[in-house]
C-alpha cells in the first residue's frame, strides 16, 4: 500500500506541474496548453489520481483545452450556479456555488 501512496504522490505532482505549463504556455501557444492538460488527464486516469479541484474548472473536459475565462471561457452566475461555457466547443458546465451569505 506504501507503494501506491508514492505513485498517487508523484502522479499529483505531475499534474500540477502540467497545469502549471500549460498556464505559462496559454498566451503565446494554446494548442501547447492543450496537450498538457490532455497528458494530465492521461496520468490522472492511469494513475486513478484525481485532478485537484483548483485545476479542474481550468479546462474543458469534452476537448481538452486550457481555459481561461473571458478568452476562451465564460464565465456567468444564475439562479446560483455558476456556468462555465467552453468557447471551443461550446459545451458548458453548471455547479452550485456555496454561498457565503
Ligand atoms: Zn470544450
Amino acid at each position: 500500500m506504501k507503494k501506491k501512496n508514492q505513485q498517487e504522490k508523484i502522479a499529483k505532482e505531475r499534474i500540477e506541474c502540467l497545469f502549471e505549463l500549460a498556464d505559462k504556455h496559454f498566451k503565446t501557444n494554446p494548442s501547447l496548453s492543450k496537450r498538457y492538460v490532455t497528458l494530465a488527464r492521461k496520468i490522472s486516469t492511469r494513475t486513478n489520481t484525481r485532478i485537484p479541484a483548483k485545476f479542474k474548472i481550468k479546462f474543458c473536459k469534452d476537448c481538452s483545452n486550457y481555459l481561461v475565462p473571458g478568452i476562451n471561457q465564460r464565465v456567468r452566475t444564475k439562479q446560483g450556479k455558476i456556468v462555465r461555457t467552453c468557447l471551443i466547443c461550446n459545451k458548458s458546465k453548471r455547479k452550485p456555488f456555496n454561498r457565503a451569505s
